[in-house]
């Protein structure tokens, strides 16, 4: 039984009970895209993991500050201190302002998440938005000795920085053997160290996002940016710091001695990572050429695809397996999801519709014992580090059970008033808040028109009046109007 909320920690390497650093406050911050190229499935798959934490904690009563920020500056092209800014690199490529890049990619990711109806962080903030309070970082480390000025660059001093702290503890490297498997690169010969990561870059004469700031013209490194606005909006500890597994090394470690550096604590409580979404075991990346964009999942149209996947099929897929675990596309993973879901919602709205009607059936003791472990079990399993695999599972059981009673096989009275209201909200709620899976309606609306217009010429013919007035009158009430043509019947809104 695991009726308290329990995460696994990336930290500790445990499972560890959950509680807010403030009692009924949650700060929560999530690494966001860096926006220089349309949000692919694998991306997809990470939000939505940090979408069901987000929706789960207000679901237990939490007030949640959610905070997911924009890269718009700093991500260097090869992940380190080298190569041009990726997002720089699109600007030129297409001819493009920095900015226009920026928003292009941003609008493209809002529009994503929400099709895949992700509730919006509370603050968004972007590395550009922030230069001033990154600039005052990088003096605060200078002055605290964990930081030096070369060349207009200032860099972390990794090795004096381990010295009194464990850098790698969150990703389980160990320096000397990061020393010593390093990369000599050219512009390293600057830093005291190969593992030392840059937190101010001078800008070069081509470079053309650049600010000044006490070392001459530049830019932030990539991993300041999200120390600095954690702490701006959820302050120097928050509660939970989230992101893909593959940031964990080196954006997080460097994240955590950036804070530990800074202010002396290490920023977050638990750390939250997840795993990759895969094709065929391999990364979904986009530099590896196997990743689907959304639209080519909705239309089908990509050559992996067999068929066009819906967005809450598509939702329902990545829901069926724990944010922890790899997730391997394929079509009949898809297929059975699109199954799955269709169920789950057919459900919905049967349990929507079913009122309770007293039957004088007598109360059914083993009944009422199944249904009420199963409404702890959909707890139970979400209070396991948000296990929404398992949780699905429970929902079909509940499902069971509902349709047991919409059958009549299963009488409302064997279970009583509560439960049956218990059962219902719990379906409902699991469904729709906490999980985020909503009824897509069909929207064919001409193959409906043609159908009733098609029943209204044969009432017609048939002089059945009473059907045509009927039809007529049904339309017009959703503000559609039927036009009697010479040779054919039209439609029209009305206006
Ligand atoms: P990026 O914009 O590349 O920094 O990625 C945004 C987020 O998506 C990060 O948290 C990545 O860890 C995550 N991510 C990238 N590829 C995948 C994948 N194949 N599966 C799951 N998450 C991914
Ligand atoms: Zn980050």
């Amino acid at each position: 039984m695991q009726t308290e909320l329990r995460v696994f920690n990336t930290l500790s390497r445990k499972k560890e009970k959950f509680e807010s650093i403030s009692k009924d406050h949650v700060g929560m911050y999530v690494c966001g895209p860096t926006v220089y190229s349309d949000v692919h499935l694998g991306n997809v798959r990470t939000f939505l993991s940090f979408d069901i934490v987000y929706r789960y904690l207000i679901h237990l009563g939490y007030k949640v500050r959610y905070v997911r920020n924009i890269t718009d500056v700093g991500h260097l092209v090869n992940d380190a201190d080298e190569g041009e800014d990726k997002i720089a690199k699109k600007a030129k490529l297409d001819n493009l302002e920095p900015m226009e890049v920026v928003q292009k990619y941003t609008n493209g990711f809002h529009d994503v998440l929400k099709q895949f109806n992700l509730i919006p962080p509370s603050i968004e903030p972007s590395a550009t938005g922030h230069i001033v309070e990154q600039i005052e970082m990088v003096k605060e480390l200078i002055q605290k000795g964990f930081a030096y000025e070369v060349n207009g660059s200032v860099y972390f001093d990794v090795n004096k920085y381990d010295k009194d702290h464990n850098y790698g503890k969150l990703s389980g490297r160990i320096l000397e053997e990061l020393m010593a498997s390093e990369r000599a690169l050219d512009a390293q010969d600057e830093k005291r160290n190969k593992v030392d990561f840059a937190i101010w870059k001078k800008a070069s004469e081509e470079h053309i996002m650049r600010w000044p700031s006490p070392w001459g013209e530049g830019f932030p490194g990539w991993h300041l940016e999200c120390t600095v606005m954690s702490t701006k909006y959820l302050g120097e500890q928050f509660d939970i710091h989230g992101g893909g597994m593959d940031l964990k090394f080196p954006h997080h470690e460097c994240e955590i001695a950036q804070s530990v550096g800074a202010y002396g604590k290490e920023p977050a409580k638990y750390w939250l990572h997840t795993n990759m979404l895969t094709v065929n075991g391999q990364k979904m990346s986009k530099s590896l050429n196997n990743s689907f964009l959304p639209h080519e999942l909705f239309s089908g149209s990509h050559a992996l695809l067999d068929q066009p996947y819906s967005p809450m099929t598509v939702r329902f897929f990545i829901l069926q397996s724990h944010y922890s675990s790899t997730l391997d596309f394929s079509n009949e993973a898809l297929g059975a999801a699109k199954k799955g879901y269709k169920k789950l919602i057919n459900g919905l709205r049967i349990v929507k519709e079913l009122k309770y009607t007293t039957d004088g059936a007598e109360i059914n003791d083993k009944q009422v014992t199944e249904i009420n472990k199963i409404i702890d079990n959909c707890s139970n399993a979400m209070n396991d580090d948000f296990n929404t695999a398992k949780t699905i599972a429970q929902l079909f059981n509940l499902l069971k059970k509902i349709n047991s009673i919409y059958v009549g096989q299963l009488k409302f009275d064997e279970i009583g008033e509560a439960l049956f209201a218990k059962m219902k909200t719990t379906f409902i709620e699991f469904i729709e808040k906490v999980l985020g899976l909503e009824e897509e309606k069909v929207s064919n609306q001409d193959k409906l028109l043609q159908t009733l217009i098609f029943l209204y010429k044969q009432a017609k013919f048939k002089k059945d009046y009473g059907k045509v007035d009927e039809i007529r009158a049904s339309l017009k009430e959703n503000g559609i109007i039927l036009k009697d043509m010479k040779d054919k019947v039209d439609w029209a809104y009305e206006e």
